[in-house]
């Protein structure tokens, strides 16, 4: 996972590393290398920029030049700031309702039905959950036939009602279906379309409005690097939605979306996706994430 950019970064820093004393061209060029690494891997300009300023900031308020180990401490305030930008703290997700209800939103193919039943299946396995999965789009039955075989795959039921074309009344029966079937927990399963427009942002929000969630999740495909962010936002815009699922972390992605993302719509990254198989499903902890990227 970002191979390249843990490679860059760490190059960069290595000059610090290995010097008993450092100096200040030193951090300046580190930085900049920094910035480099950054700005390859596709995070925003701004955010890399804020960012290194930051690590400056922090740098001369600690004195770094001066300390026993400056090599050692600027990598640690590079690392505590990575991690402070993808999030600080891990957030979990609200199951709070009865049942508490889960609407997953994004662009078609993000993998949002792919993750409606990772999260199905790792809620299931927590023993005092018993997941339904509500499927909603009514605009391609190939979807609803997909989340059956998700569902059937996980061994977790799934409501849909083929030939209904108002996702709100669907998604107001699978509540109603999830009460009286002692099911704790329901994941709605939306429509997307290829990219954002009026129509899908005044369905979603119209399905968000009338039940009223626990928990609204954006999915995003973080392979699509900057865009991934441009759709948070306008995602963000209409449904202040609570949490980000970034998926398909697997592939060759830069690692810009998750690095960026955070401070742009000021929304913790939740859960990763790391593979098309159910268990591919991570809670995302941005520390952790930032000692995977600095080594
Ligand atoms: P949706 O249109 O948003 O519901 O997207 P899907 O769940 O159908 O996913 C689109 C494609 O991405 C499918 O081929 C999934 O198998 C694949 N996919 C979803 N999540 C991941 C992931 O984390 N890693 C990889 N490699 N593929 C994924």
């Amino acid at each position: 996972m970002f191979n390249n950019l843990s490679d860059k970064l760490d190059k960069a820093l290595h000059v610090l590393k290995g010097h008993g004393s450092i100096t200040e061209v030193n951090v300046a060029e580190t930085l900049k290398e920094v910035r480099r690494a950054l700005l390859d891997a596709d995070v925003n300009f701004k955010i890399a920029k804020q960012f290194t300023t930051t690590v400056k900031e922090k740098a001369l308020g600690q004195d770094v030049l001066t300390t026993l180990q400056p090599g050692q401490l600027m990598v640690k305030i590079v690392k505590d700031e990575l991690t402070e930008l993808m999030g600080g703290d891990a957030e979990g997700i609200n199951l709070s309702g009865t049942p508490s209800v889960i609407l997953m939103s994004g662009l078609q193919g993000s993998g949002k039905t792919t993750f409606s039943g990772k999260l199905a299946n790792y809620l299931k396995n927590k023993k005092t959950k018993k997941p339904l999965l509500v499927a909603c789009d009514v605009y391609r039955p190939a979807a609803i036939d997909q989340l059956h075989v998700v569902g059937e795959q996980i061994g977790v039921e799934v409501y849909s009602d083929k030939g209904n074309t108002d996702p709100v009344a669907i998604a107001q029966a699978g509540i109603a279906h999830a009460k009286a079937n002692g099911h704790n927990v329901v994941i709605i399963d939306t429509a997307g379309r290829l990219a954002v427009d009026e129509a899908m942002m005044t369905e979603i929000s119209n399905i968000h409005a009338a039940i009223k969630p626990q928990e609204t999740l954006f999915v995003v495909d973080s392979m699509t690097g900057q865009d991934a962010v441009n759709t948070a936002k306008a995602f963000n815009d209409v449904l202040n939605f609570d949490g980000v699922i970034l998926t398909k972390l697997d592939g060759d992605t830069r690692g810009g979306a998750a690095i960026s993302i955070k401070s742009v719509v000021n929304k913790p990254i939740k859960f990763i996706g790391t593979g098309e198989k159910m268990e591919a499903i991570d809670v995302f902890y941005p520390s952790r994430m930032a000692d995977r990227i600095l080594g």
